[in-house]
């Protein structure tokens, strides 16, 4: 820890351990502990830590032809895009770029938002979409965009939820309207039913583009491929967006970024030379992204992600200090009655489990999808002492 002080640059505040190895939903400290991890990388160790099919498929790959550069392709390449444009729904003449994190993929959706012709765009309070400038932006948080500004400018922030809201700030000079399905960083708040499709008709209605964050919704992160196709979520309404961003679950824990870009017109937004990058879409990455949605779909992790849910759900409520569970699948936030999410967080720490306080009044959970109902209770089981000591300190 010491080393770390001195040596890396302090933008995370102190690491809460040293990790050095992982199996399944466990790690292990340099310790020696064992933690049972619910965050799961934030959102991105899909198939857990170490998953044999990643392993072989990464190494293998890297074995045959680590990386060649965007002036020459490969199979992999081709084969995730494709696989993607499945998932999506996507209809003929869409395309996606990669790239590698979720910034970026943002990134590259603004910059094509550009080419619309307008400037103006469209986001919620609370939204967050990345750190770069252009991402940053986007995103809300006073604290994280204050430092750095001017920012690209033209970005407005509408109320999240608040669909009559996002319609009035729609007309012919918007750009685009920028949404997370669910909002991650926010307390994982999902988009209250019907907002989706409200943000799809104001966007229709002014020949504005629709983007979806799914970066920490996709990939099987609630129970469905991405968080927008959720009955629970669209309200059983069809909302086919322009562009969709991806990164976090989709390689499984190797850096992949993507845009999936629907339909000819969008995808002719972004011509030869206007957007590019070296590692985007290189072998590795392109072995893990393929690896880990045919885990997900070889295992049946959609479905199983959804019961896992609905078990932390039922399980998790209950206790005085708990006001409920809200989220879908495994992306999940127990939201609590005051704000001690940082002690509870340090209390399950000890007992050997790794939460996130992503709000002072919010306990994060985004564990691999593999989560199996006896590690789900094991949890269940251990909450309420880390709740009864955080209460036990309020009063
Ligand atoms: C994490 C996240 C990002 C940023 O992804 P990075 O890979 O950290 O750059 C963007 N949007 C959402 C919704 C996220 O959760």
């Amino acid at each position: 820890m010491e080393r770390y002080t001195r040596s890396v640059l302090g933008v995370f505040g102190s690491p809460s351990r040293v990790l050095v190895r992982g199996e399944g939903a466990y790690v292990w400290d340099a310790d020696g502990n064992r933690y049972l991890d619910l965050l799961g990388g934030l959102a991105v160790n899909s198939l857990g830590h170490a998953h044999p099919f990643l392993v072989s498929a990464v190494t293998a790959q890297l074995a045959t032809l680590g990386h060649v550069s965007n002036l020459f392709t490969h199979p992999l390449q081709i084969a995730l895009a494709e696989r993607l444009l499945e998932l999506a729904e996507a209809p003929e003449g869409s395309a996606v770029f990669f790239c590698n994190s979720g910034t970026e993929a943002n990134e590259a959706a603004f910059k094509l938002t550009r080419r619309t012709g307008r400037t103006r765009i469209v986001a919620a309070t609370g939204a967050f979409h990345g750190r770069t400038m252009g991402a940053l932006a986007l995103t809300h948080k006073a604290a994280y965009r204050e430092p750095f500004e001017p920012l690209p400018a033209d970005v407005v922030h509408v109320p999240w939820g608040d669909a009559q809201a996002l319609a009035d700030a729609v007309d012919d000079d918007t750009a685009a309207v920028v949404l997370e399905p669910i909002q991650g960083e926010a307390g994982v708040r999902p988009a209250p039913a019907g907002y989706l499709a409200a943000a799809r008709r104001a966007t229709r209605a002014h020949g504005a583009l629709l983007v979806f964050d799914e970066v920490q919704t996709g990939i099987g992160r609630t129970g469905s491929w991405f968080a927008h196709q959720l009955a629970g979520l669209n309200g059983g309404e069809d909302v086919v967006p322009d562009v969709m961003t991806l990164a976090k679950g989709l390689g499984g824990g190797i850096p992949v970024g993507a845009m999936v870009v629907y339909g000819h017109d969008n995808a002719r937004r972004l011509g030869a030379g206007q957007h590019g990058t070296t590692f985007g879409g290189n072998p590795v990455s392109a072995a893990a992204g393929l690896a880990t949605l045919h885990v997900i779909e070889r295992d049946g992790l959609l479905e199983h992600t959804t019961i896992i849910g609905k078990r932390l759900e039922e399980g998790l409520s209950g206790h005085p200090l708990v006001a409920g569970v809200r989220g879908h699948g495994l992306l999940r936030a127990v939201e609590l009655t005051h704000p001690v999410s940082a002690v509870v967080a340090g209390h399950l720490l000890e007992a050997g489990f790794i939460v996130n306080a992503v709000a002072p009044d919010a306990i994060r959970l985004a564990p691999p999808l593999i989560l199996s109902a006896g590690q789900a209770d094991s949890f269940i089981t251990a909450l309420p002492a880390a709740l009864d000591l955080a209460a036990q300190e309020l009063s």
